[in-house]
């Protein structure tokens, strides 16, 4: 890794009031391996050195602000589900920093999540546990539905999509945490109504700024105060296709 993205990292992680620096060996293997993965199948947009550094690495850590991702008492383990992961984001980050989380990225395309799986397992990442499958799917299975005590989500659909592919998942109590850009139009309304058809509460929407780029960004908070009705999720594709409102 150039000393330039290493100062990057260790000063976007430094904002959010974490010392990365021992991990730093292991975030230029990710890189690495993203761009040689990259090469093979496309796995992500993002090329150069530096976008992957802010836009996945540093913009990935932004999930632990706000102590978003604390135990808040619980006993054990967070069990945290990462929906939509793709090339592991921001799964793959997340786990290196805090090997306390139970981290199980999933993703609907077989060859990502083969790709998350060799490189957690190249990098030692005993704490990610892979899983092909569809969000539909899983939160109507009995040993996915309501398991989970964080979700994140980036970079997946609009929010009302989002609710529904996510509280499912969620046990009660636990916490959905969308990362995204600036939000659109009557996006907060609405994923807050489609929250509350679903047994969550739209608990804060945090904004800040990426550092270097300056491109705004919304860690959407949803907690889970009550059971999803049975009904949801919908079939395959229809929460995408049909958003609730
Ligand atoms: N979170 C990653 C990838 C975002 S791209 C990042 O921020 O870089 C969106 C990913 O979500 C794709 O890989 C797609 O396969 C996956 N996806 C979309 N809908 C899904 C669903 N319903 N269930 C599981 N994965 C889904």
């Amino acid at each position: 890794m150039k000393a330039e993205s290493r100062e990057l990292l260790l000063s976007g992680a430094a904002e959010l009031g974490l010392d990365v620096s021992a991990h730093m060996d292991r975030f230029a293997r990710l890189l690495t391996l993203l761009q040689e993965g990259n090469s093979r199948l496309n796995l992500t947009a993002l090329r150069t050195e530096q976008d992957i550094v802010l836009k996945h690495f540093v913009d990935s850590l932004s999930c632990l602000r706000g102590g978003i991702l604390d135990n808040e008492g619980l006993d054990g383990e967070l069990q945290v589900l990462d929906l939509g992961t793709g090339a592991g984001f921001p799964a793959l980050p997340l786990a290196m920093v805090r090997p306390d989380l139970q981290m199980v990225p999933v993703d609907a395309t077989r060859k990502k999540i083969e790709f998350v799986a060799a490189t957690a397992q190249t990098l030692a990442l005993s704490n990610v546990h892979p899983l092909v499958g569809r969000a539909e799917t899983l939160g109507r299975d009995p040993a996915h539905r309501e398991r989970y005590d964080r979700v994140v989500v980036r970079a997946v659909a609009a929010l009302p999509v989002l609710m529904e592919l996510a509280l499912p998942l969620l046990k009660v109590g636990g916490l959905m945490v969308a990362q995204k850009g600036a939000l659109q139009g009557d996006e907060l309304d609405s994923g807050r109504r489609v929250a509350g058809m679903l047994g969550g509460v739209l608990e804060d929407a945090l904004t800040f700024a990426l550092p270097v780029s300056g491109d705004p960004r919304t860690l959407v908070c949803v907690r889970k105060v009550a059971p999803t009705p049975a009904g949801y999720p919908r079939r395959e594709g229809v929460p995408a296709r049909s958003p609730l409102s």
